[in-house]
């Protein structure tokens, strides 16, 4: 599943409402059967890639030759994929609000949150009870049937009041007949079994990058604790969302890496955000070129 969202980090209100396409069962990934991987392959054996199977052995040329393909046999073949699997006019409108932000410890190069950085963003404690079931009302009665709640910090390692209240959280919400998901840094086992008891629907932990390109961008965790939260979230049984950013001034190779390790994951992610850069002031990442999405 892939998701392009827009993330504006100088929102004020710390509420964002997005669509993602609905799947009631993680399973519409692109699959190929074996071919020669040494030749550039022409639009239509882009064909091979779309068999329905789901595969966790692709290589890295594979992924890079459906990387290059052009954009309409992509979304042709992507499409065929997705109606085979799911009723292709289904989406889900979530609400994402930021429950804790701003001041956060580590260096994301391209973060407003960051504490290391002078910028717009100012640092919050975490919100109260009433103010977040307050939020997760309203987004049902929008239409959601999602709530994502977002905190801006390292970990939870030092904030058992805090993460007993998002367990609290949790459970309220989902009391409300919402899924429900949460950001909030890296995880140990004991930290996602208790959201997975609280309810927890689906937790968000991205790559950001591929790991080649990754110390250009996040010096403060590695990209190894990034997977280990990723298997922690899997093992407790919740769903994971995990992509990246792009427009960070990687290359299109590091787009493929990064591709690669989310494909050959034993369990793939059920969602894939992949995030556009917003430039904010103050970061290290402001004057980096805007993207062009579609080239
Ligand atoms: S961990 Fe999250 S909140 Fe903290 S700097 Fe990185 S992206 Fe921003």
């Amino acid at each position: 599943m892939r998701i392009i969202r827009f993330f504006n980090p100088n929102n004020k209100n710390g509420l964002f409402t997005f669509i993602r396409p609905y799947s009631a069962t993680p399973v519409n990934r692109l699959a190929a059967v074996s071919h020669d991987t040494t030749k550039p392959l022409s639009v239509a054996d882009i064909s091979i890639y779309a068999d329905g199977h789901v595969r966790n052995d692709w290589t890295k040329q594979e992924i890079k030759s459906i990387y290059e393909s052009p954009i309409m046999s992509l979304l042709y073949y992507g499409a065929k994929i997705h109606r085979r699997y799911h009723d292709p006019l289904a989406v889900q409108q979530c609400t994402l609000l930021s429950i804790k932000t701003g001041g956060c410890s580590e260096d994301c190069a391209y973060c407003p949150q960051s504490s290391k950085y002078k910028t717009p963003v100012k640092a919050t404690k975490l919100l109260d009870s009433d103010n977040v079931l307050t939020a997760a009302r309203n987004a049902k009665k929008a239409g959601s049937t999602r709530f994502c709640m977002g905190a801006a910090w390292r970990d939870l390692n030092g904030r058992k009041s805090n993460f007993n209240k998002i367990l609290e959280y949790v459970k309220e919400i989902r009391a409300m007949d919402m899924e429900v998901c949460c950001t909030l840094g890296m995880l140990n086992e004991a930290q996602a079994k208790a959201l997975k008891d609280a309810g927890l629907t689906a937790y968000n932990h991205n790559l950001d990058t591929s790991r080649e390109f990754y110390s250009k961008i996040i010096t403060t965790r590695t990209y190894d604790e990034r997977l280990q939260t990723i298997s922690n979230v899997q093992d407790a049984g919740i769903s994971v969302c995990s992509g990246g950013i792009i427009g960070l001034g990687e290359t299109p190779e590091d787009r493929v890496n990064m591709l690669h390790t989310l494909a050959t994951f034993v369990l793939h992610p059920e969602s894939v955000p992949i995030n556009a850069l917003v430039q904010v002031e103050g970061t290290p990442l402001e004057k980096q070129e805007v993207l062009f999405l579609i080239h």
